[in-house]
Formats: C-alpha cells, structure tokens, sequence
C-alpha cells in the first residue's frame, strides 16, 4: 500500500493492538477471561471498522460491505445452530476459510509481483504457502471429522509423495520469490501443490491426534495473516496474527504433550489409531450396573468422592447438578473434587468453563498431573458421561490405538461409578476398558437424570 495512512487509522490499530494483548492477558485467568473477550473483540471491531477508513480502499467498500455481510450472515445463522458435538468440525471448517483468506491476499500479490521488492515478495510466497497448507488441512480435517473418509484412506508410499511434494512446492516457491514476474501457470503450480501438501499432512491423522492437528492449522493461519500484514503494511494484521499464531502453537505444544504424541509423529506418521467402528470388540452384557440407590449408598458413606467429567457431562449440561450434588456431600462430611484431563470435552479448557459457569469454587479443580498419583487413595470416581480420558488401555495394553495417552487412572480408586447412556465409544471410537474393570459399575441413564437421582437418592438416605 503506497497511499499514506492517517494518523487516526494508526492510532486506530495501536488501541486495536492493545486490546488484543490486554484481552489475552486476561484469558489466563478464568474469572477475569469473560471481559478478556470483550475486550479483545472490541479490539478486532475496532481493526474492521478503521479500515473503512482507509485512503486505499475508498473504491471497494460497496464490495467490502457485500462480502462482509453475506460472509458474517451465514456464519452468524450456522454458529446458532451448531450443536455442541459438532464444535471441533466449526472451528476446523471457520480455520479453513481463515486459511483461503490469508492465502487469496498473498496469492493477489504474486500476481502482481512485479510492484514488490524481494522482502515482501518472499514473504507473500510464505503467507500464500501456510495459507494453502492450513486451508486443505483444516478442511479435511473437517470432512474426516464429518465421517467422509477413514484412515483407510491412505495409500502405500504416502511418506515419499509428502516429503517429494514438499520439496517441490519449497523449489516453486523460491522460484516465484526471485523473480520479476510470476508466470500464473507457475503460480497454479504452486497453490495446487501447497494444498496437496495439507492434504497429505492431514490424510493418516487418527480421531484422537485430530485436535492437536486443528490447533496447529490455527496456528499456521495466524502465522499466515501476519505475513500478509507486512505485505499490506497492516500493525493491526501482523499483531493480530502473531498472538493467534504464538497462542495456537502453545496451545498445539500442550495437547501433543496431553495426549503423549510428538508433532513429528502425527504431522509425518500418523499415529497408532484405527478406526473407531474396527474397535467394538468386547461384550457390553459383560459390564456390572448400578441402580441410583446404591451408588448414592457408595458416595455418601465414602470419605473421599472424585468426579471426572467429560464430554457427555456437557451435552447433558449436568454441570450445576453436580455442583448441587457436591454440596450435599460436603455437608455429610465426605471430601469431594474434581479431575480434569486437558483433553476432555471437545474444546481447551472445556471442562473448566463448565464447571466454573456452575460455581464449582477453584480449589475442588485438580489437574490430572496433580491427581493423577491419589486415586489409590479415593473411595469412589463418579465419572460423568467420559470415556477416552479414563480408558486404563492406553496406559496398559500396547495394542491399544490409545497407547501412550496420559489417563486419568481411577480403575486404581476403590469404587468406579460411570455414568452413559449406552454403548458409545466416545470420540476416538475405542471401547473403554474400564468398564469391563472389576472395581467399576456403570449407572445408565442421561448424565443430569443420574445426577437428579443421585441427589433425590442421598436426600432420601436421612
Ligand atoms: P468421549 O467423547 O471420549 O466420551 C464421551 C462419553 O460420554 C461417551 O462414553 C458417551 O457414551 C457419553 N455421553 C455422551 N452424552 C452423554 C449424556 N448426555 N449423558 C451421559 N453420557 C453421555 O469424551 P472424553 O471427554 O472422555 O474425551 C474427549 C475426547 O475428545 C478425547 O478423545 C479428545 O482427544 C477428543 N477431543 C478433545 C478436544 C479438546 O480440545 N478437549 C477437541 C476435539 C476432540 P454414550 O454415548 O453411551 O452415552
């Protein structure tokens, strides 16, 4: 952008800048992480609306308006009707528009590349580059997450044509970045490799290493905007995309830590998982039940109660009966908690958000580094509408998909209480060992109903 940018517009994109940090900053902290996100989507309206403004683009603001409102409409009526088990598939498919964005700006400006000088030119080559790859990633990611293809998928040799591709698409690149004029055969070259790239990257990613992948690919398209930001000579963009891209790569760093895989493994490998219909193995008649009665009979005469919950405990909303369900327990004297796993639910910190929305107080919340090492010492786990995260064959049977995935280990507490609806294998679709466990009774029923009749069970005991 050659036009000079007045000094409002810059101040503009300072206050949009510290908005985004302070906003951030505040996220760490769960009490505070509510105005976190006013604050920071004050910042991002503040980006949008201040480019309206802007001396440059004064000719396309019909268009802008257009695109914004038919963009920012549909995703507006699609986010009001997704459900909460489809999340993990809207921020893939939303990541994957993100991706296209950043790689349409870059990809405008290889067309006319000879107005650039080589700093900018190799810098839309990356933008355009992490772009594509973060684009075809996220959208496989979320056709797989919809059930179009399995594993199965992948072909004999994957690992060379992926490395071959790479190469290849690195070679054009360099090749677009030095020189004077981009041939638009070269350029097609180029975004059809990239995507390739991304869709080889994601094609032998398993169920359970998805959102690790999805967490990167956001990382990426941050990384990808803030490129385009120095194309444009936009603060706003280049901040803006460097805290999405520093947030997500932490973010990727401590789900790939989560669940024990290293990047390498799930980016270049694939790793460990079939797929979950070939993993319905064992009997279901086989697992011990529970009526409501006795398993309250167990919680209220116990000294120490843990639950863990897990995504059915946020498609039941059963946050507030538990919350209900521990006060009463308090009053009877039994010490109770909960276990968190850093990948329960289907978003970061999903469980936390849950549990603090219902007014579960901070100190019940123990991480599972630091439980992990007590449950021999717990007398009874209620574990609400979880399955992966408890799964004892990731820890003990190598044959397992899960193998190697940090669990939280209840099997080792001396009463096992689950509470499901019927024969779901949770989201990796591995069946769940625990139940089939010696210490573990499994009460049917909605997570909240149980709940309601645990309660009405306790109540009853006085
Ligand atoms: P799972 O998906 O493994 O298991 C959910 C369990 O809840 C199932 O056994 C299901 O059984 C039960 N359930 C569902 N609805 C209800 C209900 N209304 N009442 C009672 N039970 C119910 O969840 P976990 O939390 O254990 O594990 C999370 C998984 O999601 C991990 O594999 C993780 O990798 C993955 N993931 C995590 C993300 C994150 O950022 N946290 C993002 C994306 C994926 P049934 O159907 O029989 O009731």
């Amino acid at each position: 952008m050659s036009e000079s940018v007045p000094v409002a517009l810059q101040l503009a994109w300072f206050v949009a800048t510290v908005s985004f940090v302070v906003g951030l900053r505040r996220l760490s902290s769960p009490p505070k992480a509510r105005t976190g996100i006013w604050i920071a989507g004050f910042g991002m309206v503040l980006a949008i609306v201040s480019m309206f403004f802007h001396p440059e683009l004064r000719d396309n603001l019909p268009l802008i308006i257009v695109a914004m409102t038919l963009g920012g409409g549909l995703a507006l009526l699609h986010a009001k009707r997704v459900d909460m088990t489809r999340i993990p598939q809207m921020i893939a498919l939303y990541n994957a528009l993100g991706g296209v964005a950043a790689a349409g700006i870059a990809m405008l400006v290889l067309l006319h590349v000879s107005e650039y000088g080589p700093a900018v030119k190799s810098l839309a080559v990356l933008g355009g580059l992490i772009g594509c790859i973060a684009f075809a990633g996220s959208f496989f990611a979320f056709l797989r997450l919809r059930g179009h293809f399995s594993r199965r998928d992948g072909f004999a040799k994957r690992q060379v044509a992926y490395l071959a591709n790479g190469a290849l698409v690195l070679l054009l690149g360099l090749i677009l970045a030095t020189s004077a004029t981009a041939h638009p055969v070269l350029l097609l070259l180029f975004i059809a490799l990239a995507i390739t790239f991304g869709l080889l990257m994601t094609l032998p990613t398993s169920a359970a290493d998805m959102p690790v992948l999805i967490s990167l690919y956001n990382a990426l398209t941050g990384l990808a905007v803030a490129f385009d930001g120095y194309v444009l000579e936009n603060p706003a963009m280049m901040v803006a995309g460097t805290i999405v891209f520093a947030a997500g790569s932490l973010l990727t760093r401590l789900m790939a830590r989560a669940v024990n895989r290293r990047l390498s493994e799930i980016m270049y490998s694939g790793f460990g998982l079939a797929d979950g219909e070939q993993a319905r193995t064992e009997d279901r008649d086989h697992v011990n039940t529970i009526d409501a009665r006795d398993a309250a009979v167990d919680m209220a005469y116990a000294g120490r109660v843990i639950i863990v919950p897990g995504y059915g405990m946020a498609t039941a909303q059963a946050q507030h009966k538990l919350r209900e369900l521990t006060q009463l327990l308090d009053e009877r004297g039994v010490e109770t908690g909960f276990a968190i796993h850093p990948v329960a639910g289907r978003m970061p910190g999903h469980m936390n958000v849950l549990l603090a929305e219902a007014g579960v107080p901070y100190e019940k919340i123990h991480d599972l580094s630091d439980i992990n090492t007590e449950f021999s010492q717990v007398d009874v786990v209620l574990v609400v509408g979880a399955n992966d995260i408890v799964n004892p064959a990731a820890r003990d049977n190598p044959e397992s998909p899960l193998f190697g995935m940090p669990v939280l280990d209840v099997d080792r507490s001396r009463r096992v209480i689950v509470l499901k609806r019927g024969d779901g294998t949770g989201y990796a679709g591995v069946e769940n060992a625990l139940l089939f466990a010696p210490v573990t009774r499994v009460l049917f029923g909605d997570a909240r109903d149980s709940v309601q009749d645990l309660i009405m069970a306790i109540k009853g005991l006085d």
